[in-house]
């Protein structure tokens, strides 16, 4: 893959060559991402739809062409189901809010399961508290998976949306999606899914998947941070009531009353990130000149190499066995706390993540404080594995 795109892994830490392994937190940004941003500051920067002038109609062209390109990376019917927000938080927030306001009544279920991020959990938790509804979770199993037919016998007449994460950003879980959707439809449920941990490692089709509402993080996918997407079936948006009021997501205003603006704009109140958005686009192509599959099978071979390695090493226990994974490993090492081998990492060049890693639930189900997690991007290398496998044994013999 093209490592040379990405200067800021081409540094030292601590005398150390850099080995980046955070990527599920946020991944690096290609060269091409940086200077889009930095073109559209030094040469293109107004707010958009609003204006006459030059500026303004040329950024509110590429914006606007910016949603397209979101539109055809995820194959979505229509640019209007294509709504910027902040990232996967902002976007789970919306429908929880929105959704939950326009659809949820007293006595309503909500499922989502334990492996989610906080951001898919507690925003269900705000819902179900002020509409007094209830709030079900989908176990996992020792292995971290999801068990469909657990999911089927928890289906009511009362749910009305199932919430759960394409990718776990602890366990590296893929989960079975489709059988999900397709199931809940049967049972007239509305399925949302986080797909924060997936768009930028697999090929993301929500047409063929059919959920109703799909939710991303731009700088999971190599564009800057600030800037998010919320897909969702127009019929649906259509109906929900918006979210934040403010500019641009009005048709008109007088003191009596407010009429709201058709989509995606009744969801997009006030100035968007701009610059970011365009830094997004420039994001998708890049990853689209690789090719999805491409990024998607270097990254399964990093992973499997780095389970085999991580085996070997004795006391080493990965949290996390689904037969479905992805490129995120969680491990611990006999009982040495995950922040000191941490520690230890960084200070041989390799940046990994500790701690909890915002999914609480996942560490209280294996009654553990935390792990150690490494995550792969596009850019990641076998001999980058063979450094943090070395430096994983050195801090093992320290703390030991
Ligand atoms: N969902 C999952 C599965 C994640 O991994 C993350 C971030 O780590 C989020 C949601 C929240 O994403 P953001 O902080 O970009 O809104």
């Amino acid at each position: 893959m093209n490592r040379e795109d990405f200067s800021i892994l081409d540094q030292k830490v601590y005398g150390k060559a850099l080995v980046y392994l955070d990527n599920a937190a946020t991944t690096q940004k290609p060269n091409v991402v940086i200077d889009t941003l930095s073109k559209y500051y030094l040469e293109q920067n107004s707010n958009i739809h609003r204006g006459v002038h030059y500026l303004s109609s040329s950024a509110t062209a590429e914006f606007e062409n910016a949603r397209r390109s979101v539109q055809t990376f995820i194959n979505a019917t229509s640019d209007c189901e294509i709504i910027f927000t902040r990232g996967t938080t902002e976007s789970i927030n919306l429908v929880s809010s929105s959704f939950g306001k326009t659809f949820i009544k007293e006595g309503d279920e909500i499922i989502i399961s334990e492996m989610e991020h906080h951001s898919n959990i507690v925003p269900w938790q705000f819902v179900c508290n002020e509409r007094d509804a209830n709030l079900k979770v989908l176990k996992f199993n020792e292995k971290g998976e999801i068990s469909v037919k657990e999911f089927t016998k928890m289906l009511t007449n009362k749910t009305k949306i199932v919430a759960i994460t394409h990718i776990s950003n602890s366990l590296g879980t893929i989960n079975p999606i489709k059988d999900i959707i397709d199931i809940a439809h049967k049972h007239n449920v509305l399925v949302l899914i986080d797909g924060a941990q997936a768009v930028a490692h697999c090929k993301v089709d929500v047409q063929e998947l059919d959920c109703d509402f799909y939710c991303f993080s731009g700088h999971k996918m190599y564009a800057p941070m600030g800037v998010g997407v919320l897909y969702g079936k127009k019929n649906i948006l259509e109906e929900m009531h918006p979210y934040q009021g403010g500019g641009e997501m009005i048709k008109e205003v007088t003191f009596e009353k407010t009429t709201y603006n058709e989509l995606p704009f009744k969801f997009e109140a006030g100035t968007p990130s701009v610059g970011d958005v365009l830094g997004l686009q420039r994001a998708i192509e890049y990853m689209r000149n690789i090719g999805l599959d491409n990024i998607a099978q270097h990254e399964h071979k990093l992973m499997e190499f780095t389970l085999a390695e991580l085996r070997k090493i004795e006391g080493v226990r990965i949290i996390g066995e689904a037969s479905q994974r992805a490129g995120v490993i969680s491990f611990l090492i006999g009982d040495i706390h995950p922040y000191d081998l941490g520690v230890l990492l960084d200070r041989q060049g390799v940046a990994v993540r500790t701690g909890h890693h915002c999914t609480q639930p996942v560490m209280e189900h294996f009654g553990i404080p935390g792990t150690v997690r490494v995550s792969f991007a596009m850019y990641n290398t076998i001999d980058e594995i063979k450094i943090f496998i070395n430096a994983v044994k050195k801090a093992k013999e320290m703390l030991s």
